[in-house]
């Protein structure tokens, strides 16, 4: 398993590259554009030169996946809106491409009131409207969330009926799984037994083959919260005993596996977080 961190953009993707390589990460992760705020910085093509020069010159860092923006509704009720964050799925799968990214990471979307039903179908029809225009070979990695509010795909049945329901495009979803939105939304993992019986569960629901890629963060609220706050490997309530198990499982080995802990002070806390991670692996 490789371990790696969110990396900020906000000094380029030049900066987020010397970021994770100063962080000791062996795969990477950043946002295709200001996760909170519209606009986009435009990326030069000099730039993304120099980022695929830099990529080869670490052979630790060919591995990175970007992820959407968190304002990205793909369920939203609101036509304009909608069909704005549309062509924002076609650019960012798009931009995946030009950056030589496998993945693009996306969270499923709120259904503001409308139902469950009804937000997937949205979903569904914005996914396929995506793929149509963009014509990507990206993989659009729809990742599981803790089910707070009227956000959707905090359950594996909910993400299966995308893939399903997706049928153009299927080949081309996925999912990365977030540890603690997991366990939030009442899913195990902490400990070897709780481990396998949601891989079981993940393995029935959805299928092990369309695993591709793991957030692990630990969680400071409790099992079944449904409540999104990520906490340090091991300080949370999955627990250093759920982590030694995830690292370790014979399922996983093959993944990369993303951190997105918290930040505060100049403490480089997610290279403190990865030397955790890589301490549990047993050899
Ligand atoms: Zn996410």
């Amino acid at each position: 398993m490789r371990f790696g961190a969110n990396v900020s953009i906000a000094r380029g993707i030049l900066g987020a590259i010397s970021q994770a390589e100063k962080t000791g990460c062996q795969c990477f992760q950043i946002f295709s554009r200001n996760p909170r705020g519209r606009g986009e910085r435009k990326i030069s093509k000099e730039e993304i030169k120099q980022f695929k020069i830099n990529l080869k010159n670490d052979h630790f860092l060919v591995h990175f996946n970007l992820h959407s923006p968190y304002y990205l509704n793909l369920a939203s009720p609101d036509e304009k809106k909608w069909q704005y964050f549309i062509s924002v799925l076609v650019k960012d799968l798009k931009k995946c491409e030009v950056l030589g990214s496998k993945f693009l990471v996306l969270h499923v979307g709120h259904h503001m009131g409308k139902g469950i039903d009804w937000g997937i179908k949205r979903v569904v029809q914005a996914i396929k409207k995506a793929f149509q225009k963009s014509k990507s070979k990206t993989f659009l990695l729809l990742e599981n969330m803790a089910g707070q509010g009227t956000e959707m795909g905090f359950r594996f049945q909910q993400l299966a009926k995308i893939i399903q329901l997706s049928a153009i495009s299927h080949k081309r979803l996925a999912i990365c799984f977030d540890t603690c939105h997991a366990f939030a939304a009442g899913y195990d993992l902490r400990d070897k037994k709780a481990l396998d019986r949601t891989l079981k569960e993940f393995d029935n629901i959805i299928g092990l083959k369309y695993l591709k890629l793991l957030h692990g963060n630990d969680s400071k609220k409790d099992l079944g919260s449904r409540i999104d706050r990520h906490e340090h490997i091991g300080h949370g309530k999955i627990g250093i005993e759920g982590f030694r198990a995830l690292v370790n499982h014979p399922k996983l080995k093959h993944l990369d596996l993303i951190i997105e802990t918290p930040h505060f002070g100049k403490v480089n806390w997610d290279r403190k977080n990865l030397k955790i991670l890589r301490s549990l692996i047993r050899q």
